[in-house]
């Protein structure tokens, strides 16, 4: 029997989950994630890889990690957990368990997941969007992963919206997250209303014109970012991930704006919540 061993690195959370060869879960464990301290999180990993896998002879590893791995280097970059920047996670992990292992970003295990295991198993071309404080992407194709070139496969977060627009961390402007990200939808809400307000409260107040206009502004945003995705890679399904996949408008008025942006006379791609939710990580990590 070939088992498979993910484990999910988040910013406050690890989670370890052991699948066995029918992808039934038959372990899962939860520990705090060890804050600026790289090599306390190198042990905390192997810890729960060992104590997972103790009775088992055999099996696949795979790591879910924020930020994304270079592909000239192997090194972590654009992480929020900063002590894994410029860190070669992998290779560190393979010497300190003697063992081959996959590592991915969020948004990449988190499409392989929703295409494997999750709401769009009956797809070929998925393109999985993980919308949240970032916005990240990932393309599986029959299964696989397409990273790309240079990596970047999917990364629709920073295609340009606005040539002269928000300023990014990335070093450009006017990026799709600088406008429908956690964050900058709640930075806009401050700038039309005045008031500092998290994103539940502002979504429970948009029955009024400043409201509308906001949320507005979001389903055109949104529009325009994935109709560019469809109209390159006209993906079989999208699913949304992501605390921002919980909006239900998104399925609704958000799909229309889409729709209208595509460029063609007839689209019908399916524009998918997701079923593993929070989960997703230590899924995808075990389907590298
Ligand atoms: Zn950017």
């Amino acid at each position: 029997m070939l088992y498979k061993l993910g484990v999910d690195l988040g910013g406050t959370k690890t989670e370890a989950i052991l699948l066995d060869e029918n992808l039934n879960v038959l372990e899962r464990k939860r520990v705090p994630t060890p804050q600026n301290n790289y090599q306390e999180i190198l042990n905390s990993i192997s810890s729960l890889v060992l104590e997972l896998s103790v009775n088992i002879s055999d099996f696949l590893l795979g790591v879910c990690t924020p930020g994304t791995i270079s592909k000239q280097t192997g090194l972590i970059k654009n992480s929020n957990t900063q002590c894994l920047i410029g860190r070669s996670l992998k290779e560190d992990l393979e010497n300190k368990l003697g063992k081959k292992i996959s590592i991915e970003n969020d948004a990449n295990c988190f499409a392989m997941a929703e295409a494997t295991m999750g709401a769009a198993t009956e797809f070929s071309l998925v393109f999985g969007v993980i919308m949240g404080t970032g916005i990240g992407g990932g393309i599986v194709i029959d299964r696989k992963l397409h990273l790309g070139r240079t990596n970047i496969g999917g990364e629709w977060g920073h295609h340009t919206l606005y040539r002269n627009g928000h300023s990014c961390y990335c070093g450009k402007t006017g990026c799709v997250e600088t406008y429908i990200s956690g964050p900058s939808l709640e930075k806009q809400w401050t700038e039309l209303t005045g008031k500092s307000q998290i994103l539940p409260e502002i979504l429970s107040n948009i029955d009024n014109t400043i409201g509308q206009k906001w949320k507005n502004e979001f389903i055109e945003n949104f529009g325009y970012g994935l109709a560019n995705v469809i109209d390159i890679l006209d993906p079989d399904a999208i699913v949304l991930g992501g605390g921002l996949s919980n909006i239900d408008f998104l399925y609704t008025e958000g799909i229309e704006s889409v729709y209208n942006k595509v460029f063609s006379d007839y689209v019908d791609t399916p524009i998918l919540k997701n079923k593993l939710g929070d989960s997703a990580g230590v899924f995808g990590a075990c389907m590298l």
